[in-house]
């Protein structure tokens, strides 16, 4: 296995890249996971949130190596559901507190058991599905409890790249991200 750092990510330990060779399916938590947690609110109630452009690369070279993704998150928005759009991402589950049940939900459709699904969090709505899934992620500004159970935490914080920092590592893990990376040339 080739282990060369990118340099998006820091290498983790023996387990953690053994989980990520694993991982076939990717669930993310939105608000401060895909956004660094800030919400716009205008006068007439539209809410506005701000994605990482690495991000949704990162995203897209996942599912162009056939792992899917998926969001769960508490909250709704009309502006998630445009991102989603933008990105392809069709496994988008709104108004979720039991992110847990969720997460089995999401495993049922796509046929695989929890532990082929990774799981990347940063608040304590989120622990039920991270301790279900078979890789469990922490952006760098998670709350402590978070990064405590996770089995990595990312050297970015949420909207600031941390979710890329996670595409890589799986895809590095499973052998894709240097052919990847030079399909751009
Ligand atoms: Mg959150």
């Amino acid at each position: 296995m080739d282990r060369r750092n990118p340099a998006y990510f820091d290498m983790p330990e023996e387990s953690v890249w053994e989980r990520a060779q694993a991982v076939s399916l990717l669930v993310s938590d939105v608000d401060g996971v895909l956004t660094d947690g800030s919400v716009y609110t205008g006068a007439d109630g539209e809410t506005l949130k701000a994605f990482h452009i690495h991000d949704g690369k990162g995203i897209r070279l996942l599912q162009d190596a056939g792992i899917a993704v998926a969001w769960i998150t508490a909250r709704a928005s009309a502006a998630l559901e445009r991102r989603a759009g933008e990105l392809g991402v069709t496994d988008l589950i709104q108004g979720s507190r039991a992110k847990g049940a969720a997460l089995a939900t999401l495993c049922e459709e796509h046929g695989i058991a929890p532990g082929a699904a990774a799981f990347i969090g940063d608040d304590l709505v989120d622990l039920p599905a991270m301790a279900a899934a078979g890789l469990s992620v922490a952006v760098a500004d998670a709350h402590p409890s978070v990064q405590a159970r996770a089995d990595w935490v990312t050297r970015r914080p949420g909207g600031r790249g941390a979710v890329r920092e996670l595409c890589e590592l799986i895809l590095a893990a499973q052998g894709h991200l240097d052919a990847l990376i030079d399909d751009h040339g």
